[in-house]
């Protein structure tokens, strides 16, 4: 499933409580559906689900409506939902406050009577007319619709929201869009889509960490995996020399590196010479290192030029 259809699936196992909820979702099928007039509406869509969501939507508010599967010549199938019967229109019509013979579509504000309605109202036009890219592959949330004011009216609504939409007209559509990704996490959210919500948070946290790293000089970024690397060696040698008990039997100076790097497993080099009291060099201290991973090759019977490193 692609992120516009997980976003769409989520948003249709939300529950719709209240009456006038309902009113709003089926309200949002008409303005962003394909056909709205006083010949009554058409939707579109090749989520079926989009369409019994619709179907149940208006049976809640009293008016029936069909569902009709239509193949395309490509192949693909496309669901749609409509409410043609007069009497049913004449009730959409009256419940909606249009006269569905209006030059420009605009949106009642009437619809929408508590808090949640604007939001089950935004939600179904998402399930109508959405979409939302992959957050692997970018941040863009979109709303196509073919009327003009309607277009402009759902920017306002989003836009009061502070979800800081943008409009254009794009191949003869006209596209309310959402290009920043903390925001579209909030219209996710809003939406009743969660999950999806979270994604793109996830999303945001990977590429925030992954341009830190880029920032990082190359040699830096280059070195990281090496020093990581040597610290575990040095790790796993003391752990071979106090296993044997022979860490107490090192000198002094080495006795307390072996200690500090104990204490502090993370800390890069350079910062765990600080540590020293006095401070050693950072060389003194790779060079204490690599004696204490000689003494434990020593004991794990590696031949080791014993004479040069007794001496600190
Ligand atoms: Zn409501």
């Amino acid at each position: 499933m692609s992120f516009s259809q997980d976003v769409k699936a989520e948003i249709l196992r939300r529950k719709v409580t209240r009456p006038c909820c309902c009113t709003a979702a089926a309200y949002a099928v008409a303005c962003f559906g394909k056909y709205f007039d006083d010949r009554g509406i058409v939707l579109q869509t090749e989520t079926e689900g989009v369409a019994t969501f619709a179907q149940k939507m208006y049976a809640r508010c009293g008016i029936s409506g069909q569902i009709l599967r239509k193949e395309r010549t490509a192949g693909s199938v496309v669901y749609e939902f409509s409410v043609k019967d007069p009497d049913e229109v004449r009730k959409m019509l009256t419940l909606f406050g249009h006269t569905g013979r209006e030059t420009a579509l605009r949106i009642k504000p009437g619809c929408f009577k508590c808090q949640q309605c604007v939001s089950h109202f935004v939600a179904t036009a998402f399930l109508c007319c959405g979409t939302a890219t992959d957050p692997e592959k970018g941040y863009n949330i979109e709303f196509l619709s073919t009327r003009y004011q309607l277009s402009q009216q759902l920017e306002a609504i989003l836009a009061e929201h502070e979800f800081h939409p943008h409009r254009a007209l794009r191949k003869g559509a006209n596209t309310v869009y959402i290009k920043a990704g903390d925001h579209i996490e909030d219209l996710l959210t809003f939406m009743g889509a969660g999950n999806a919500a979270m994604r793109i948070m996830e999303q945001r946290m990977y590429n925030e960490m992954r341009n830190k790293t880029n920032r990082l000089s190359n040699c830096e970024t280059a070195n990281l995996g090496k020093s990581v690397q040597a610290a575990v060696q040095v790790q796993m040698a003391i752990r071979t020399l106090e296993d044997a008990g022979a860490l107490e039997t090192l000198p002094e100076p080495l006795r307390t590196t072996a200690k500090l790097r104990m204490q502090y497993p993370d800390l890069p080099l350079a910062r765990l010479a600080e540590k020293f009291d006095p401070p050693v060099s950072k060389a003194g201290l790779s060079h204490r290192f690599k004696r204490i991973q000689q003494a434990a090759q020593r004991l794990s019977g590696a031949p080791a030029s014993e004479g040069k490193e007794q001496h600190a």
